[in-house]
C-alpha cells in the first residue's frame, strides 16, 4: 500500500514536471545597442510580459544586437521570435526591395505594433563646423554598424546627396554605443543614428563634450520624403537636450515591433496584450514612449500584415472591430 502510494506520488511528480516543461516557453527580442532606445524598448516589453509569466508560461528575454536589419534577418531564420525594426526596413523586407532584393520578399514577416518615431539624428562636435547635412562631405562620420537600420538608411541618404563613400574623410562603422566616446575623443566629427528621443547615447555625447544636433533639410532630403511612403519629415524639438535649444528639422521613420508568421498566435497574443493592455505602464518605462497612442501603434508605419495573435489581442481590447 505504502509502496503503491510512493509510486503514485512519483508518477504524479513526473507528470507535473513534464507539464511544467511543456508550458514554459521562451521568447527573445532582438533590439540594438545598449544606449539606444531599442534595447530599453525590448526591456519594457519583456517586463510587461514577464509580470504575468505564471499565468501564460512565457519567459521573455532581450538581446542587444546590431539593429533593424540584423533583427529582421534573425526573425526570418527563426533564431529570434521578435525584433525591433525601422519602418523603412520593415517595408523593404516585406516587399523584397532595396537591401532585401537578393534574399527576396520575406512574406512571413508580421507586424505586432509600432512604437516611437525615429528621426535621422546627426550628432556633431562643436569644433566640426557642421550645422547641416551638406557640411558633412569630407568629414569623419560614424555612419552606423553593419546590420543596423542606420547604416542602411545612411546609404540611401548618401545616394540622394550624390555622394560616394570616399566623399567622407572617414566612414566609421562602430556600434552606436561607441559613437559618443569616438566623437568626444575627436576621432569623429559627427555620427548619425535613427533613434527615438530622448536617447541615452545622445545624452551621453552632449553631457561629455557639448555635442550639437545638426539638421537634414536639404532639397535632396525633401525630395526623398516626397518620393517614398516610409519617410516623413521630422522635428527634434528644441530643449529636448541641454544646449540644443532650437528645433531641428530632419526626416525619419517609425520604430516597429515585428515577428514571423511561424511564431505561435498564443505567444504573439500574450506579448501584444501585455503592451497594448497596459499602455499607461508601458509609456512610463521610457520617456520616448510618452506620446504613444494605441490607435496609432496598431496602424501606423506597418507594411507587413498584423500577426493574427496581435489581431486577437486588439479585438479583445476593443481597439479593433
Ligand atoms: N534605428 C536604429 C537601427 O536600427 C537603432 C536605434 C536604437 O538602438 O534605438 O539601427
Amino acid at each position: 500500500m505504502k509502496l503503491l502510494t510512493i509510486a503514485g506520488a512519483a508518477a504524479a511528480l513526473m507528470l507535473s514536471a513534464q507539464v511544467g516543461v511543456a508550458q514554459q516557453q521562451f521568447i527573445s527580442i532582438g533590439t540594438g545597442g545598449v544606449t539606444g532606445v531599442y534595447y530599453p524598448t525590448g526591456g519594457a516589453i519583456c517586463r510587461l510580459v514577464n509580470k504575468n509569466r505564471k499565468e501564460h508560461g512565457i519567459r521573455c528575454s532581450v538581446e542587444s544586437t546590431g539593429g533593424s536589419i540584423y533583427n529582421i534577418n534573425t526573425v526570418r531564420s527563426g533564431e529570434l521570435e521578435f525584433g525591433v525594426a525601422q519602418s523603412d526596413w520593415q517595408y523593404h523586407a516585406y516587399n523584397g526591395t532595396s537591401k532585401f532584393e537578393d534574399a527576396g520578399a520575406f512574406e512571413g514577416l508580421r507586424s505586432v505594433f509600432s512604437v516611437h518615431a525615429e528621426p535621422a539624428t546627426f550628432i556633431v562636435s562643436e569644433s566640426s563646423g557642421i550645422s547641416g547635412l551638406a557640411d558633412m562631405k569630407g568629414k569623419r562620420m560614424g555612419i552606423g554598424n553593419p546590420g543596423s537600420g542606420t547604416l542602411g538608411t545612411w546609404e540611401v541618404i548618401e545616394e540622394a546627396m550624390g555622394w560616394e563613400r570616399g566623399d567622407l574623410a572617414l566612414a566609421g562603422q562602430a556600434k552606436s554605443s561607441e559613437n559618443p566616446g569616438e566623437l568626444c575623443d575627436n576621432k569623429l566629427d559627427g555620427f548619425v543614428i535613427l533613434v527615438g528621443h530622448p536617447s541615452g547615447l545622445v545624452q551621453e555625447a552632449i553631457a561629455s563634450c557639448g555635442a550639437k544636433i545638426a539638421s537634414a533639410d536639404t532639397p535632396e532630403i525633401q525630395a526623398l520624403v516626397a518620393d517614398r511612403p516610409y519617410y516623413r519629415s521630422a522635428t527634434i524639438p528644441g530643449g529636448m537636450y541641454p544646449g540644443n535649444d532650437d528645433d531641428i528639422t530632419t526626416f525619419g521613420v517609425g520604430a516597429t515591433f515585428v515577428t514571423s508568421a511561424d511564431v505561435s498566435d498564443e505567444a504573439v497574443y500574450v506579448v501584444a496584450k501585455a503592451v497594448l493592455g497596459n499602455l499607461d505602464d508601458f509609456r512610463k518605462l521610457h520617456p520616448a514612449f510618452a506620446n504613444l497612442k494605441a490607435e496609432e501603434m496598431i496602424r501606423d508605419s506597418l507594411s507587413a500584415p498584423l500577426h493574427p495573435g496581435a489581431i486577437r489581442a486588439y479585438k479583445e481590447l476593443g481597439l479593433m472591430d
